[in-house]
């Protein structure tokens, strides 16, 4: 292997860099083949009403179940998914499947679905969206699509368009992780979104942190004052719950309700009930 120090005193070749490189590849490989052979999978986590603690939504948290590696979370691939475009193919099966599961479900259970930057902007997110409710019969209004700040960063008049269209179908929008981003005070005044997802690190933190709990109570007042539902994200303790609940937070999401599990392991959806005339 090439190594060591080029003339002009620089490293040009590491081996290490080339073996990441590798790797990344046979990622980018082994998703292609993957996406053929349909080896993603979606978990469903529940998301409750603060008080009743009843199931108000669930949200869509996509899994790899890798031949040889196993089961791979979607931190270790949405971003190379992002680089390579295929995010695109892997969104619009995501949304469909979503939406035909949830269109199995009770009418008052929600589905919320992460969108990536990548795939937001893509000009076609709309046309997506509409066949996958199409094709599902849910209505428009059982579906809330999750973006983070990072869609907003290059905020233009496009992306604030498509996000009007999808609130005049009558699909919710929710801003994911909140304040963890730049400016997230000022995204606020550019669209009227319908929800906040507080990010866990506010909820992880409640207890260990002084103040922590005074900008959770900041933000429940905010989403009152602009008319949007809050939501505090990796509710893990009931001591959590506590204070999240006294704190005003209208929802709540995390282990302490229910881990993210297959449909098949749901309490909810599925085949509704037993077909009387078939069974004995
Ligand atoms: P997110 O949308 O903020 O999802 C919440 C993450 O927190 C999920 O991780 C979930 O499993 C985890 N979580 C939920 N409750 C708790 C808790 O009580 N404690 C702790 N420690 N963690 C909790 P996951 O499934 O690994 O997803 C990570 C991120 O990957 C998501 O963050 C989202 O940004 C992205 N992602 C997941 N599924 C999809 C998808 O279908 N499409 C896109 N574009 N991105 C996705
Ligand atoms: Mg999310
Ligand atoms: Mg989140
Ligand atoms: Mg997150």
């Amino acid at each position: 292997a090439i190594k060591g120090n080029g003339r002009n005193g620089f490293a040009f070749f590491d081996p290490s860099m080339a073996a990441e490189a590798d790797q990344r590849h046979q990622l980018e490989v082994d998703f292609r083949a993957g996406l053929a052979r349909g080896e993603f999978e979606l978990y469903y986590q529940p998301i409750v009403a603060s008080g009743s603690r009843r199931s108000v939504g669930m949200e869509a948290l996509v899994r790899w179940n890798h031949p040889d590696q196993g089961l791979i979370a979607p931190d270790r691939f949405i971003a190379m998914a992002e680089d390579t475009g295929l995010v695109g193919t892997l969104g619009e099966w995501i949304l469909q499947t979503a939406c035909a599961e949830a269109a199995t479900w009770p009418d008052d259970v929600k589905i919320a679905v992460n969108i990536s930057p990548v795939q937001f902007r893509k000009t076609n997110l709309l046309d997506v969206i509409m066949c996958a409710l199409v094709d599902s019969g849910l209505p428009p209004e059982r579906l809330e699509i999750e973006i983070t700040e990072r869609v907003l960063l290059e905020w233009e008049v496009e992306h604030v368009s498509t996000l009007h269209q999808l609130k005049n179908l009558g699909v919710a929008v929710a801003l994911d992780d909140f304040g963890t981003g730049y400016s997230s005070l000022s995204y606020l005044t550019a669209f009227p979104f319908d929800k906040l997802k507080i990010d866990r690190c506010f909820t992880r933190d409640l207890l260990a942190r002084d103040g922590c709990g005074a900008i959770v109570c900041a933000i429940v007042n905010l989403g009152r004052t602009l008319d949007m539902v809050t939501v505090a994200e990796g509710v893990e303790t009931e001591a959590q719950q506590r204070m999240l609940e006294a704190a005003g937070v209208g929802q709540m999401q995390g282990y302490l309700f229910g881990r993210p599990a297959p449909a098949a392991d749901l309490a909810i959806g599925g085949p509704t009930t037993a077909d009387a005339t078939g069974s004995v």
